[in-house]
């Protein structure tokens, strides 16, 4: 069957404009799969990770319909996903989507303040994204009234499940209509996913697409588990004592890319941070120093990594861990390139721990422990084993609560 374009949605030109104002030529396999259905109304069920385009899979037809529906102040389309950056990110999407519409966007999400988010609700709101947590809160406040939703989208069921968010999530779902269409979106489709779907779609429609990246095999990943306060000494002595050719450090923020490659100057070793801050004068001279083999090691944000090929990357070292395990998977692939072995470390400290579990649940390989290391700490790799057994046993029940970590309620 040839790719279809855009066009081939009854998509109105607003949404075709900014579609090419976002430089996107065709649409990506699961929203050529999506969009025809949900256009025609299913449920759908969808088996698709972050990175495949399944935002705008389900975000352009329900604008369209929102577009041409009938206006009203409280939302017509729901949108619940487990954590604060996914909820930002979907919002951005949406907004950005809908921007030549007259449709007004709001993202609820826990730990900044309420007041904003009530004024925002109160002049009006069509698409809402949500994480479930703090649209509870103000469902009960009754600022937030959920009576117009048509579409309803559960997104990453998976990582609900896993956080403990489901209780939270069928409280949501009882407050909306009955006459609703529904859609869920998981990256894996187990059967407590399935069987929450049974209770919130009508007849769903399947569809799924391939994970958009994989791990090379002859890449030997580690995990070191690490005090935060520790990080930097662990690094500096695996650049010295251990690291042997060019390595790649990963950090989540510029700031501390910034950091870290000082303080490995500062002890002397040939370091320098690439990041968004820096001029593209900038980058490519520091990137053209780390090819040369003038600096040993690179300092990167996200960003910026799909820019780095370099060749002969010995180790990538995850300074920190992404948010979003499919970044974990380009960090890593920039070494072990054209049939080279590599070495990819993550140095994880306790509030990393979730984050692991969701890398090694996206890539299905486990981490293997490295405590040969003079700063291992045995009271995170404890508390992993602690979080994998309650997962099993909150995905077993069904519901509870998440573990108060860093992702949003
Ligand atoms: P998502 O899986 O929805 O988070 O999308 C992943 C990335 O792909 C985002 O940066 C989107 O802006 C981008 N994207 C989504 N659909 C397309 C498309 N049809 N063409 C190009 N980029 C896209």
């Amino acid at each position: 069957m040839p790719t279809p374009s855009f066009q081939d949605f009854q998509l109105s030109q607003p949404i075709l404009k900014a579609l090419e104002e976002r430089g996107y030529e065709e649409p990506t396999p699961i929203q050529a799969e999506a969009i025809p259905l949900v256009t025609a109304g299913h449920d759908v069920i969808g088996t698709a990770q972050t990175g495949t385009g399944k935002t705008a899979a389900f975000a352009l037809p329900i604008i369209e319909s929102l577009a041409n529906g009938r206006p009203s102040r409280t939302p017509r389309a729901l949108v619940l996903t487990p954590t604060r950056e996914l909820a930002l990110q979907i919002e951005g999407d949406v907004a950005a989507y809908a921007k030549h519409l007259p449709l007004t966007t709001c993202v609820l999400l826990g730990g900044v303040p309420l007041d904003p988010q009530i004024r925002r609700l109160k002049s009006g709101v069509d698409f809402l994204i949500a994480t479930p947590g703090r649209l509870l809160d103000l469902v009960r406040q009754r600022y937030a009234v959920l009576g117009d939703v048509k579409f309803f989208v559960l997104d990453e069921a998976d990582r609900m499940l896993d956080m403990g968010f489901v209780h939270d999530v069928r409280l949501v779902v009882d407050e909306l209509p009955k006459a609703r269409q529904g859609l869920l979106f998981s990256a894996t489709m187990s059967a407590a996913v399935r069987s929450l779907a049974s209770t919130m779609l009508t007849d769903p429609q399947s569809v799924s697409v391939a994970p958009p990246a994989s791990v090379a095999d002859n890449i030997d990943q580690r995990v070191m588990y690490v005090d935060k306060g520790d990080k930097k000494r662990l690094l500096e002595h695996l650049v010295r004592e251990e690291v042997t050719g060019r390595t790649l450090v990963f950090t989540r923020t510029k700031d501390m890319a910034a950091q870290v490659a000082r303080h490995l100057k500062n002890k002397g070793i040939r370091a320098d941070a690439i990041h968004s801050n820096k001029n593209q004068r900038q980058r490519e001279r520091t990137l053209e120093a780390f090819s040369k083999g003038r600096l040993r090691v690179l300092v990167a944000t996200d960003i910026v990594a799909r820019g780095i090929d370099v060749k002969d990357i010995s180790h990538v070292i995850n300074y920190e861990l992404p948010d979003d395990p499919e970044a974990y998977i380009h960090r890593i692939g920039r070494t072990a390139r054209a049939g080279h072995s590599g070495v990819a470390v993550a140095l994880c400290d306790l509030s990393e721990v979730s984050q692991l579990r969701y890398v090694e649940r996206l890539t299905g390989i486990p981490l293997n422990v490295d405590e040969d290391q003079p700063f291992h700490d045995a009271g995170i790799a404890a508390c992993r084993t602690a979080a994998d057994r309650a997962a099993r046993i909150r995905s077993r029940a069904g519901r509870g609560r998440g573990s108060g970590s860093k992702w949003a309620r």
